[in-house]
């Protein structure tokens, strides 16, 4: 609908549609930024002009064009409510829609009794911006909350500090904003011009832009398609002029068209016609550049292709720069190293691991081993990594790279260094406690680890039972050499014994205990019992409940504290040792009980004050649970002896 080129004047002042909504803001916003700059409307004169001659002399090759525009485009989300703040999904909707619009592989509308031949691909694809102005990664889509309901002054939502958001740099970025605009509208856009200013781009309602959830006759993307048309330089095809045939959209291809289309009505041969084009085919009701609801939208023109292509022609074209823009190349990125590693929580067999987050890190390798051993090799997506299974006492190494996907890894950081705690990181830690009064306070229920590092060294101890814990259990094991353990109360007087031989472990139980503090002795069972390098470990325990005196048994009966029995080895074979601390000389019964209750032997001994042995033979029993019973005429206890 190419008319003379002055009308542009003319028609920039008759643009308000004459019927139904408000669809397109372009012309309205273009009559403002014209009152404000009256020099624009001059420029864009001039450029018409030119371009109708370059048309004239190129327009076949502009039209003929194949090298396809990549345009990066930014999305710049404003929102009110939930429902404004649009996902992802819309904004990649979006960008398939334009790339089939621009490419002539529009999914909807057709031609009418138009032929094929101006149904163009304008050779024009979008991307989403991969780099941020500042050359960091980005998705292409930003957001940001607005106290504002509704964009009454539409071009506000272009400036951050008017609530909205600021456009990126106009020549790298084609930008877009998705918002809640007033007025019933559906978008605006901004022609191109020279010097693009910061509002250069297009306006979208939310409810337009994008497929899914948009309004029902707005839901195919169109909307976006026709403002990014104005962008790109296309006038609405019925020239803007309301309902005359005098306008122009400067397209030689278009009908004269005599006001804008909503829903057409077509006859049976796709045909509309009216009175500034009377005869078929009729008016282009199906070009983008009309208004009819997306499901009729359909085409740009070659005429329309032809001077979006001469806004990128090298080197003057106005968008050209646009088409140079690396926005859409992702940013260069280094896989660094990873930083700052530590090791925490160390315990005899396990660690955790800690380095800094790496940029651009889709996960870390980390590699950990005995020092100067063979690594093992852990993929973790977080920054630190617990590891188990170590060895105490140990020295280990670690390192860790960056993980940064698609096979790019940064090298490994340097290596360093922990060692797992030992049994015995320091077999002195409670040295001096060689007497009771110079006993070490120890937590119950926790593991220590000391020594008796020489013939005379003796370790003295010390803990608290308490009224709801008041039972005790003391264990001695991991033993260098033949240490045993005795348990005495405050006072001084003696309610336990270990003594098994060699290095077994040792165990004391007392249940019946008062609420106290209870002490320990460790002691080396003769002049060679004693390692100046490992360390033995106890365990002081308390509870509410009995604890069973089943193995290497000491069994206690309170009623006489002189009343002291140790029986080993347990479980036993062939022999078994009862060993008796007497208060004073006189006889002690020991029988050999089934689970039954059947008595399978009874011994009466003599015993001296003092400690007395009594090794019972009990080979020909079977493997299975005894009770050994061990009374003294005034008390008797129960030890459960184990024979395997
Ligand atoms: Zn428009």
């Amino acid at each position: 609908m190419k008319k003379i080129i002055y009308t542009l004047i003319l028609v920039l002042f008759l643009a308000a549609p004459g019927k139904g909504q408000e669809i397109c803001w372009t012309m309205e916003n273009l009559k403002l930024m014209i009152a404000e700059n009256p020099g624009l409307e001059k420029e864009m004169k001039a450029y018409e002009e030119e371009l109708q001659k370059m048309l004239a002399s190129q327009g076949d090759m502009l039209k003929s064009t194949t090298a396809v525009v990549s345009i990066p485009v930014v999305v710049h989300i404003v929102y009110n409510t939930d429902e404004q703040n649009i996902p992802d999904l819309r904004v990649t909707e979006q960008m398939t829609v334009l790339n089939n619009d621009f490419s002539g592989q529009t999914t909807h509308g057709n031609m009418g009794a138009f032929p094929s031949t101006l149904y163009a691909n304008c050779q024009v694809q979008f991307c989403l911006a991969k780099r941020d102005p500042q050359g960091n990664p980005t998705s292409g889509i930003e957001r940001r909350y607005t106290d504002t309901a509704i964009f009454i002054n539409l071009n506000n939502v272009k400036y951050t500090a008017k609530g909205g958001l600021d456009a990126w740099n106009p020549y790298k970025y084609l930008n877009i904003w998705v918002d809640n605009m007033g007025g019933g509208l559906l978008g605006f856009a901004q022609f191109p011009s020279n010097n693009l200013p910061i509002t250069y781009g297009a306006v979208i309602r939310y409810s337009a832009f994008g497929l899914t959830n948009t309004l029902p006759q707005y839901n195919m993307g169109a909307t976006t398609t026709h403002e990014i048309g104005h962008c790109f330089n296309c006038y609405h095809i019925w020239g803007d002029d309301g309902i005359a045939c005098t306008g122009t959209d400067y397209c030689n291809d278009t009908p004269n068209q005599g006001g804008y289309t909503l829903d057409p009505n077509p006859d049976v041969n796709g045909v509309i016609v009216d009175a500034c084009t009377t005869t078929p085919p009729g008016i282009m009701y199906m070009d983008f550049m009309d208004y009819s609801r997306d499901v009729w939208k359909h085409n740009f023109t070659p005429n329309q292709q032809a001077r979006m292509q001469a806004l990128f022609t090298k080197p003057h074209g106005l968008l050209y720069q646009l088409t140079q823009s690396d926005g859409c190349v992702p940013p260069p990125f280094v896989c660094a190293v990873p930083g700052n590693l530590n090791t925490t929580s160390i315990t005899e067999n396990t660690a955790i691991l800690n380095w800094d987050a790496v940029q651009y890190a889709t996960g870390y390798n980390v590699q950990y081993r005995v020092a100067g051993g063979s690594w093992t090799t852990t993929a973790t997506a977080s920054t630190s990594l617990t590891i188990e299974g170590l060895i105490e006492g140990t020295n280990y190494e670690w390192q860790v790279q960056t993980n940064c996907g698609s096979g790019n890894t940064s090298a490994y950081s340097t290596v360093i260094t922990f060692t797992t705690l030992g049994s015995c990181v320091n077999i002195n830690a409670f040295e001096p406690n060689e007497t009771l009064s110079a006993a070490a306070l120890i937590s119950t229920g926790v593991v220590i680890n000391a020594g008796i590092t020489s013939s005379t060294d003796l370790d003295w101890f010390k803990f608290s039972n308490t009224g709801s814990q008041k039972k005790i259990m003391v264990d001695l094991y991991d033993l260098p050499a033949d240490y045993d353990i005795k348990l005495f109360t405050a006072n001084g007087t003696q309610v336990g014994l270990s003594q098994n031989t060699g290095t077994l472990s040792e165990k004391i139980t007392y249940n019946n205990g008062k609420v106290s503090t209870y002490y320990i002795e460790v002691y080396g069972h003769d002049a060679t019992s004693y390692d100046p390098s490992n360390c033995y470990t106890l365990k002081a325990s308390i509870s509410s409940t009995n604890f069973s005196p089943m193995t290497n048994g000491i069994l206690i009966d309170e009623s006489n504290t002189s009343l002291l029995y140790s029986v080993y080895p347990n479980p036993a074979s062939g022999i078994v040792n009862v060993e008796y601390n007497a208060a004073a000389d006189g006889l002690l019964n020991i029988s050999i009980f089934n689970v039954l209750g059947s008595r399978l032997t009874d011994t009466k001994n003599m015993v001296q004050k003092g400690l007395n042995n009594y090794q019972l033979d009990i080979s020909n029993l079977q493997k299975g649970l005894y009770l050994l019973d061990i009374n003294n005429g005034h008390d008797r206890t129960l030890v459960k002896l184990i024979v395997e």
